[in-house]
């Protein structure tokens, strides 16, 4: 049975699929009885997928988009 800390180091692993069937296996039954290591590894989720939609740094869009997010944020404001 894996440990939660081996869970955690395997964290981008599991989110980008790059594990073998044992391994994966072993994160699934992990997982199966612990709760914390499936919340610690859906935020993960969710943050590597917000990374991927985030334009690239040298995208000539990325102040634009920047911009436009302020100006929203700044509408929402009271
Ligand atoms: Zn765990």
């Amino acid at each position: 049975m894996l440990k939660c800390r081996q869970v955690s180091e395997l964290g981008s692993e599991i989110v980008d699929r790059r594990l073998g069937v044992g391994t994966r296996l072993a994160v699934l039954a992990h997982l199966g009885l612990c709760p914390h290591c499936r919340r610690y590894l859906r935020q993960l989720r969710l943050t590597a997928e917000t990374l991927k939609r985030l334009p690239l740094e040298d995208e000539p869009e990325a102040p634009a988009i920047l911009a436009a997010i302020r100006r929203r944020q700044g509408e929402t404001k009271d």
